[in-house]
């Protein structure tokens, strides 16, 4: 049994226009420990569809799933009650700007001990010396001065460290981590990735990492789901992924890698952006930016081939790096 289980995960969001899909069809299986990322650039509907897993979307977001279940239990028919007590507590998340994730009013000491006292509780004593103990487990030198320390004090590679404390702190069986490098500088980025690793590994609980950065993926994952416009695009092993990426999608954010792209001057960038609310083509969501877009892609939308392990959600999908979209042929690759 898959410790999260989603399957057909929608979410749409009520607007003056009527109801906009922002997330439709997403499927993801994680089992206990693994490393998963969902890539995609932004507007692609990472973090809707975790903030739908974790039940953290406002009231007015329409959440449905064929399947939604964290280790078995059901998460769409848990009572609010139940379902705080597994979020944040055996399933907890990090965002991508911790200083505003942070209290400035309190102590790191005092929201870590907020944390501990509702899901584990224990004596006083206890959780400071857990608290402690969590500031050293994510390294930050001298806790005992840290966790007196208000978060303006800090910088923001430490409060990450502080919100990842504060994550792990009741022992997530499954931790999701929103673009938790990308307000980071450069250097900092490579510790905080290297520290999820370490915990990921220690503890061995699972991992999703949201990232729009393959590299990241390239670094981290061992599961990859891309995602586009709020539909999943395909679904691999990394090492396929990057071998024989299947969808045209990934293809591009690949090629805009700079170990791929050679040494040209400039990265090559996928030209245009993701397609918003109101400007959503018709067909397949992805053509207008397409290389090898045919008229059919601009009038059906595709649907995944059956037997295709991937999932690629395109009428033509890759096979070792070639299209064989008719479109494609001549193309030089
Ligand atoms: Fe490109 Fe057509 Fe595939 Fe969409 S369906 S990704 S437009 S080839
Ligand atoms: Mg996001």
């Amino acid at each position: 049994m898959a410790l999260l289980d989603i399957e057909g995960l929608s979410v749409r969001f009520k607007t003056s226009s009527g109801l906009f899909a922002a997330v439709e069809g997403v499927d993801i299986n994680v089992d206990r420990g693994e490393v998963w990322s969902i890539v995609g650039e932004s507007g692609s509907g990472k973090s809707v569809s975790m903030l739908a897993t974790m039940g953290l979307l406002p009231w007015t977001a329409q959440v449905t799933a064929d399947k939604m279940a964290f280790d078995g239990q059901d998460l769409q028919q848990l009572s609010s009650r139940q379902r705080r007590r597994i979020v944040g507590g055996e399933m907890s998340m990090i965002f991508q700007e911790p200083m505003s994730s942070l209290n400035p009013c309190f102590t790191v000491g005092t929201q870590i001990d907020e944390m501990i006292k509702q899901h584990l509780g224990g004596t006083r004593r206890e959780r400071h010396e857990r608290a402690l103990d969590l500031l050293a487990q994510v390294g930050i030198p001298d806790p005992a001065r840290r966790i007196k320390a208000y978060p303006h004090q800090m910088s923001g590679g430490m409060s990450q460290r502080v919100m990842i404390a504060m994550a792990i702190s009741c022992n997530p069986r499954l931790l999701i981590a929103d673009e938790p490098t990308t307000a980071l500088d450069v250097t900092i980025q490579a510790q905080i990735l290297e520290l999820l690793l370490r915990l990921q590994e220690d503890t061995g609980m699972a991992l999703i990492l949201i990232t729009h950065d393959m590299g990241v993926v390239a670094e981290t994952a061992k599961h990859v789901v891309v995602q586009y416009a709020g539909r999943q695009v395909e679904k691999q092993d990394v090492k396929s992924l990057f071998a024989n990426p299947r969808h045209p999608y990934t293809e591009a954010l690949l090629s805009a890698l700079p170990e791929r792209a050679g040494d040209q001057d400039r990265l090559p960038t996928i030209p245009g952006v993701v397609p918003g609310q109101h400007d959503r083509p018709s067909g397949c969501l992805f053509n207008p930016r397409c290389r090898y877009a045919t008229e059919h892609c601009r009038e059906v939308e595709p649907v995944p081939a059956a037997g295709d392990p991937a999932r690629t959600l395109c009428h033509y999908p890759l096979e070792d790096g070639i299209s064989p979209s008719p479109a494609a042929a001549g193309v030089a690759r």
